[in-house]
C-alpha cells in the first residue's frame, strides 16, 4: 500500500541553508525536488486539487521562493494543460514533469501589456512553414529556465479585433533559440526565481492552442485558469503567516531588552496580535480556496468563482505583506539578513499584491460585481458590511460616503476600489466568524473596514484605496 506523503514532513527535511541561501537555491534543486516525494505527487495521475494546496502551503511555510515555484509549475501550466488538454499532456508532457523534474509556466505580460490582457500584441499565425509565435513578453516566473510555456497571443488570422482580440494561450516547449532571452531583470525578492525580458520566434515547439470554442469562451476559461491559479496564493501566504508567526513568537519570547523580554510591551503585543490574527484568517482562506478547488474539479463546475478567488486574493496578500512588515520591525536589525526567513519576506511577499492580478484593479472588480449582483437581488454594499458587523458583534458602521459619493449612480474608480476592498474584508470577516474564529483574530478585519470607510468619509470623490 501507498502511504500517503506527509507535506509537512518532506518540506521540514530540506536544508534550510540552501532554501535561505542570500543567492537563491540552484535550478538543479529545484529539479531534484520535483523527481522526488511531495513535489512529484503534484502532477501523478492521483493528484488532487487539495492535496495540491496542502503542498504548496507546506513549502510556502519554509521558502516562499520555492512555493512559489511549484505553484507557478502547477497553476500557471500543469494544471490548465491537464484540464482544457488531457490527451496532449499524457502523450507529450505528463513523463517529463514526474520524472524528468520539467518546470513550466505562463507568459501574458509584455512591456506594453500588464493588467490590460487586450493590449496582448503577441501574434500567433499560421503560414507555409506551418503555425508561428513572435512576440515579446516579461515578467514570467522562471523566464529562461521552464521547460514548458504557456504563452498568451492573439489569433493573426483572425484580425486585429482591436477591442476583443482573438486570444488563446499556445502550449509550447522551450528552446533557447524559440525563447531568447534579451535581459535578465534583478528583482527585490524572490531570488530563486528567475524573471526577465524575453522574445518569442517560436516554431516547431509550439505543440497546440490550449483552449477551444469561441472567442468569448476561450477569454472566460483565460479568466477562469486565473481565477484558479489565486487560489494557490492564499495556499502559500498561509504557508509564509504561520511561519512568520512561529519564528517571531520565538523572538519576542525570548529577546530580553532592557531587562524585559520584547513580548512583556504593549506594543510588541500589538503587532504579535495581528501577526496572529494573520495566520488564523491566512488558514479560513486557505480552507476557503481548498473548497473552492475542489469544487470547481467536480464536473460540470464552470471554475473557482471569480468573486470568491479575487476577495480571497486580495486579503490574502494584503495581511501576508502585513505580517511580514510587523514581523521586520520586531526582529530589528536581524530583519535586514537576506539569509533569514523573515528577512526575505518583505520583499519576497510584496508582489503578491501587484502579479495574479493587480489588488487595486481586483479591488474595483470585486466592487463592480458586487454592484451587479446587488441589481438582480443580490446583497448590497450596506448590507454586506453592516450583516459582517452584526456577526462579529459589533455596531453597523456609516457607509453614507458610498451613497453621497456616487453621481447618477455611478461611484468615482478611486472609490469604488475603496468599496471593493472594504467589501473584501467583509466577506472574509463572515468567513471567519463562522469557522468560529476568536474575536481576537477578527480585529484586523474590523480595523482594516473601519479604516477605509473612515478614509472614504474625509476624502474627496477621487478618494481611493491608501496601501499600509
Ligand atoms: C515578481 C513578479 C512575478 C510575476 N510573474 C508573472 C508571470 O509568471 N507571468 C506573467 O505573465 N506575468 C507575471 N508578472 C507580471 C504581473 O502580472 C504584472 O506586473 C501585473 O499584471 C501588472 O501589470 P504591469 O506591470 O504591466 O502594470 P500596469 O498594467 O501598468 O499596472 C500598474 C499598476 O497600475 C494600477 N492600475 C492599473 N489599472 C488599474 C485600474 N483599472 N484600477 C486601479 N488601478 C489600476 C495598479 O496599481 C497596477 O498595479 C509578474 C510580476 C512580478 C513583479
Amino acid at each position: 500500500m501507498h502511504k500517503p506523503l506527509d507535506p509537512d514532513a518532506f518540506f521540514r527535511s530540506l536544508p534550510s541553508e540552501i532554501l535561505l541561501d542570500p543567492a537563491g537555491y540552484p535550478p538543479e534543486f529545484l529539479r531534484g525536488l520535483l523527481r522526488a516525494g511531495a513535489a512529484r505527487a503534484l502532477f501523478g495521475p492521483g493528484s488532487t486539487a487539495r492535496g495540491n494546496l496542502e503542498i504548496v502551503r507546506a513549502a510556502g511555510y519554509q521558502s516562499v521562493e520555492l512555493a512559489l515555484s511549484l505553484g507557478i509549475t502547477v497553476s500557471l501550466f500543469t494544471d490548465p494543460v491537464r484540464r482544457f488538454a488531457p490527451d496532449l499532456w499524457r502523450a507529450r508532457l505528463e513523463e517529463g514533469f514526474l520524472a524528468g523534474g520539467w518546470l513550466g509556466g505562463m507568459m501574458i505580460t509584455e512591456p506594453g501589456c500588464g493588467t490590460d490582457l487586450m493590449a496582448c500584441q503577441t501574434e500567433y499565425r499560421v503560414d507555409a512553414d506551418g503555425p508561428g509565435l513572435r512576440g515579446t513578453k516579461h515578467w514570467a516566473g522562471l523566464t529562461d529556465l521552464a521547460d514548458c510555456w504557456l504563452v498568451l497571443a492573439r489569433d493573426g488570422q483572425a484580425g486585429k479585433g482591436y477591442r476583443f482580440p482573438s486570444l488563446n494561450f499556445y502550449i509550447c516547449r522551450a528552446t533557447p533559440e524559440s525563447f531568447a532571452l534579451l535581459k535578465r531583470y534583478g528583482p527585490a525578492g524572490l531570488r530563486s526565481i528567475p524573471y526577465g525580458l524575453t522574445r518569442i520566434a517560436a516554431r516547431e515547439g509550439i505543440l497546440a492552442p490550449l483552449l477551444s470554442g469561441s472567442k468569448t469562451d476561450r477569454f472566460r476559461q483565460i479568466h477562469s485558469i486565473l481565477h484558479r491559479s489565486r487560489i494557490s496564493i492564499s495556499a502559500i501566504t498561509c504557508g509564509a503567516c504561520a511561519r512568520i508567526a512561529d519564528d517571531i513568537g520565538r523572538h519576542v519570547r525570548t529577546r530580553a531588552v532592557f531587562g524585559k523580554t520584547l513580548a512583556s510591551y504593549g506594543q510588541a503585543q500589538a503587532r504579535m496580535a495581528e501577526i496572529e490574527a494573520a495566520r488564523e484568517i491566512a488558514r479560513v482562506l486557505h480552507e476557503v480556496g481548498c473548497r473552492e478547488a475542489e469544487a470547481a474539479d467536480a464536473p460540470g463546475s464552470a471554475g473557482v468563482p471569480a468573486q470568491i478567488a479575487n476577495i480571497a486574493k486580495v486579503v490574502a496578500t494584503d495581511l501576508a505583506f502585513a505580517a511580514a512588515t510587523s514581523a521586520s520591525q520586531l526582529l530589528g536589525g536581524e530583519s535586514y539578513r537576506t539569509d533569514t526567513y523573515i528577512g526575505r519576506a518583505t520583499a519576497d511577499l510584496r508582489p503578491f499584491r501587484i502579479f495574479e492580478g493587480s489588488n487595486d484593479v481586483l479591488c474595483d472588480a470585486i466592487w463592480q460585481a458586487a454592484e451587479k449582483a446587488a441589481k438582480t437581488g443580490g446583497e448590497s454594499f450596506a448590507d454586506a458590511v453592516r450583516g459582517a458587523c452584526a456577526a462579529a458583534d459589533r455596531p453597523a458602521p456609516s457607509i453614507a460616503a458610498f451613497a453621497a459619493g456616487s453621481v447618477d449612480g455611478a461611484l468615482p474608480q478611486g472609490l469604488r476600489c475603496l468599496g471593493g476592498r472594504i467589501l473584501a474584508n467583509a466577506a472574509v470577516l463572515r468567513w471567519c466568524v463562522e469557522r468560529g474564529l476568536p474575536r481576537p483574530a477578527l480585529q484586523p478585519l474590523l480595523a482594516r473596514i473601519a479604516r477605509d470607510l473612515g478614509s472614504a468619509e474625509t476624502g474627496s470623490a477621487c478618494a481611493g484605496l491608501v496601501e499600509y
